[in-house]
């Protein structure tokens, strides 16, 4: 069997994905070097891939491990408390690149303003609906919970969302980012996660982090929901610290976001930190809530910890 070993290399502040393809029985623990990743010296680089998700037909989401096992210290992994009852719902936005630009995006200068562009349709409106398309189809043949997509604000711009229970849905997630690269790889385009790729009068990109427990599900109540986002903004400094980097450039207040510097929540309230969903509410407030100030390139497992810290 042919497997796809991904994992996070040391980079910071975000790691990139690593694969390579191991050829076997079954998926082991398996190593690599580390030297060549920023997670080890040369003269002591073996790194080892220890399995955490297996995905059809043969994607294999792996930690990092020192030589003796224990954890390496870019396996934010291995930080999440337990969570088995927790569903996340992530909001995956990313912009399509091609030429060091945005895909259809003009040689000099800028396409007509947003407005058109959002879940349009026709090809003065949208593109990239191809490689959207492959990723969504990939990542359901290898049975990671896609449950939509749509063409985003800006042009070139798309948003899948990813929905995953407990530690493995930063798992999910990851390999979806993984399968999304690899496909816009067969098309001649990149992948681009920044948060704010084009300054000017564009969207940024985030992801929202949708998130429940079995308490907020079953026995969710307006004192509990809003006690969880009293919470939140206690510690509102150390989310953006976990949210991803350059996230200030997206956080400005403007384009369905609310200023970094401040902290609000709010029922229906898309220009807040953290979306009371209407649907909560009128289910008799049991539900979920969303984080929206992750940035696009946020590393899904700190979301985790950090929601699950917070709030427990
Ligand atoms: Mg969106």
């Amino acid at each position: 069997m042919r497997f796809e070993y991904v994992w996070l290399d040391g980079y910071k502040p975000e790691p990139s994905l690593r694969s390579k393809v191991k050829v076997g029985e079954f998926a082991d623990i398996w190593s690599f070097d580390g030297s060549s990743t920023q997670q080890a010296t040369g003269d002591k680089s073996d790194c080892i891939l220890n399995p955490t998700s297996e995905y059809y037909p043969g994607f294999v989401m792996c930690e990092v491990l020192n030589a003796d096992h224990s954890p390496h210290e870019s396996n934010t992994r291995v930080n999440v408390p337990a969570c088995d009852d927790w569903w996340f719902g992530f909001e995956q936005e990313y912009f399509l690149y091609k030429d060091g630009r945005p895909l259809g995006w003009p040689e000099k200068g800028e396409p007509r303003p947003q407005g058109d562009y959002y879940c349009g349709v026709g090809t003065e409106n949208v593109i990239g609906r191809d490689v959207s398309e492959a990723h969504l189809q990939v990542c359901l043949d290898s049975g990671i919970n896609i449950t939509g997509t749509n063409a985003e604000v800006a042009l070139g711009q798309w948003e899948y969302q990813c929905l995953g229970v407990g530690v493995g849905a930063g798992d999910d997630l990851w390999i979806s980012r993984y399968l999304l690269h690899r496909v816009a790889e067969d098309f001649g385009v990149s992948v681009n996660l920044h948060p704010k790729p084009q300054s000017g009068d564009w969207n940024g990109s985030g992801m929202h982090t949708n998130f429940s427990n079995k308490e907020m599900r079953e026995e969710g109540t307006e004192q509990l929901m809003t006690m969880m986002c009293t919470r939140l903004q206690s510690r509102h400094k150390i989310a953006i610290a976990n949210y991803g980097s350059d996230n200030h450039k997206r956080l400005t207040g403007k384009h369905e976001t609310q200023s970094i510097k401040k902290f609000s929540y709010g029922v229906s309230d898309r220009g807040a930190s953290i979306r009371i969903p209407l649907a909560t509410v009128e289910n008799n407030w049991h539900g979920y809530l969303e984080d929206r100030r992750p940035a696009s390139n946020a590393d899904p497992y700190k979301i985790i910890k950090h929601i699950v810290e917070s709030v427990t």
